[in-house]
């Protein structure tokens, strides 16, 4: 590898230069050809596979011819890969050929095969670009599957395109480069339309935040399935011109300590993550008691979005890692959603995160009314950061439309050069979401309505829950990840993102359900009974809320998204379909 070569200080400004990822990897490819591109590290560990940019480029031509004899222009794909190399040279294949590819995860079970079908249906495509080992297991699999036989699956790491395409010359910065589908969190994923241009724009915009060309060194264990993923693992790192260093979640989750080792070893300055991840880290620490023997001090921005960004998490963290290097301000929170190509907030790398103490009964009725510090019912709130370049965000009342003052909570909108251009194959909700218009200011422009609630502060903006996720109680407001954190805490042994909480109307009154998954060594130390006790105990403590029913269930029974985040609505469908009773541990309910 070249890692060491002094960067090039035009390079930096090329970063605006080029339009397109395609424009990208050319510009690399001329100048920087024998620079490391990618890295997969094996079990998170060992450097199995890696490009170069000229190798890339070479390859994604490759890959673009072999598409020729399948798919023509504007058409779409799905991307059914295995984190590691392959998936990018794919990718950069399918923008050569100006196919939309769609990622999606490699099914393992009936329920993904099922997840995999409407995403198809949905992007309006059979053809499904793979490696030659996935496509062999899913025959051996799912064999008997109509619809698999109905794909067509290709291997792009088989065969080398009898004529590799020629590299594209001009690149419609309109054309849609990707289609990032939804995590899936409130309903079915939602195909969004990613455009070349939305790209360049959200990568200025995290540039500009946290500086990352041309010195930069990623890391990354995220799906590449998903927006974050996609973004920190793939387009950051090579419109940046930085090297990228890989590893399948699995590893990580197996065990977290490797993507601080990777960090550690490859001199890492960029890796992002949700807060769940950060919290496996400061467990595996404790539990190890010994210090983890990683240098952490090359980490400048440790991204922390996509999910609910806890302050006790950011705090112990920061505690944790202060010895191993571990800068305070490298923790930079931010927000994104997959309707904006990702990023629309953060806070910026030479800051240290925001926490404000709030007034609790004062939030639930949507008012933003800050304490000095903990105690006397004040919850903290950890700030998502602020909106850099063009893009602009409102608070709006999501019943009247109406914009509403700094410090009132409402829901989130925004305009600017990030937010895409809709939903595949969905016009009219496309309108609605993407193009929605504030009562009162017709020459505000259009806005997209991204369904999060939370207010402006001082510019900054702090997100307090969904829209269709938040319980209302007495016409109160309550948010379930704070339910779902104070069951969390009721006992050592649960783990992040192990609980979900919902209201269920059984027609003559809401009732609050809490879920709890736990594994053996959580029941072997504490009975469901009094597992169940400790929940409601707690939430009555955190939320002066009582629980009306508290399932528990077993580890992975909660249904969630490839990405590991709690999905509500689909849980209060299987508590309905009572799905859970009597199959849970100990009885169940
Ligand atoms: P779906 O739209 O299919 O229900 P999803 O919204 O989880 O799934 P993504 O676009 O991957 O799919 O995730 C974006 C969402 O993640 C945001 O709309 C927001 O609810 C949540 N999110 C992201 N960052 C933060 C953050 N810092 N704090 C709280 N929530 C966040
Ligand atoms: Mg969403």
């Amino acid at each position: 590898t070249t890692l060491g070569t002094p960067p090039d200080p035009a390079v930096r400004r090329r970063v605006v230069e080029a339009d397109s990822l395609p424009e990208a990897l050319l510009l690399r490819a001329r100048e920087r050809p024998d620079d490391t591109a990618y890295v997969f590290l094996a079990d998170g560990e060992r450097p199995a596979d890696s490009t170069t940019y000229r190798q890339l480029d070479l390859a994604a031509r490759s890959r673009a011819g072999l598409l020729g004899d399948h798919a023509g222009r504007g058409s779409s794909a799905l991307l059914m890969y295995p984190a590691g190399v392959e998936f990018v040279r794919a990718l950069l294949g399918c923008m050569y050929a100006g196919v939309a590819g769609a990622p999606v995860p490699v099914p393992t079970r009936e329920r993904g095969l099922e997840r995999i079908r409407r995403i198809a249906d949905d992007a309006g495509t059979s053809l499904v670009l793979t490696v030659a080992e996935v496509r062999d297991e899913l025959l051996a699999r799912f064999g008997d599957s109509p619809f698999l036989a109905g794909l067509r699956l290709v291997a792009t790491d088989e065969a080398p395109a009898a004529r590799p395409a020629a590299p594209p010359t001009a690149i419609d910065p309109d054309a849609v480069a990707l289609l990032q589908y939804t995590s899936g969190s409130t309903g079915d994923p939602k195909g969004v339309e990613v455009t070349h241009a939305n790209f360049r724009a959200n990568v200025l915009e995290t540039d500009g935040l946290w500086p990352c060309a041309p010195d930069g060194v990623l890391v990354s264990w995220l799906p590449h399935f998903h927006d974050m993923g996609m973004m920190f693992g793939v387009v950051l790192p090579l419109w940046a011109g930085a090297p990228s260093y890989l590893m399948a979640p699995a590893a990580f989750v197996r065990r977290p300590g490797r993507w601080l080792e990777a960090i550690s070893r490859y001199r890492g300055t960029h890796s992002a993550a949700p807060s769940f991840a950060y919290e496996l880290c400061v467990r595996e620490a404790r539990q190890q008691g010994a210090a983890p023997g990683v240098d952490l001090s090359s980490w400048r921005v440790a991204a922390n979005g996509a999910e609910p960004v806890r302050w006790s998490v950011v705090d112990e963290f920061v505690r944790t890692f202060a010895p191993f290097g571990f800068a305070g301000r490298a923790m930079c929170p931010g927000y994104g959603l997959a309707e904006n190509t990702l990023k629309a907030t953060g806070s910026r790398q030479e800051d240290e995160p925001t926490v404000i103490w709030l007034d609790d009964d004062a939030l639930r009725e949507n008012r933003v009314e800050t304490r000095r510090g903990p105690g006397g019912g004040a919850v903290p709130l950890v700030g998502a950061g602020v909106p850099v370049g063009e893009t602009r965000l409102r608070v709006v009342d999501p019943a009247s439309g109406w914009g509403v003052p700094d410090g009132t909570v409402g829901e989130v909108w925004i305009n600017g050069p990030c937010v895409a251009s809709g939903y595949h194959g969905r016009p009219e909700e496309s309108r609605e979401v993407f193009r929605a218009r504030i009562v009162g200011e017709p020459k505000a422009g259009t806005f997209l309505r991204t369904g999060d609630l939370g207010f402006l502060r001082r510019g900054e903006l702090f997100l307090t829950g969904r829209l269709k996720d938040v319980i209302i109680r007495k016409g109160r407001n309550f948010y379930p990840q704070d339910i779902e954190l104070s069951a969390e805490r009721s006992h050592e042994g649960l783990h992040p993102n192990s609980v979900a909480a919902f209201s269920v109307d059984d027609g003559t009154s809401e009732r609050l359900v809490v879920v709890v998954e736990a594994d053996g060594r959580v029941l072997r130390d504490c009975a469901p009974e009094a597992l169940r006790e400790r929940v409601r105990l707690a939430v009555h403590e955190g939320q002066r809320l009582p629980v009306d029913e508290v399932v528990v269930v077993r580890r992975g029974a909660l249904p969630k998204t490839s990405s590991g985040k709690v999905q509500r609505r689909a849980c209060r469908a299987r508590y309905l379909e009572d799905a859970w009773s009597p199959a849970g541990i100990g009885g169940g309910r």
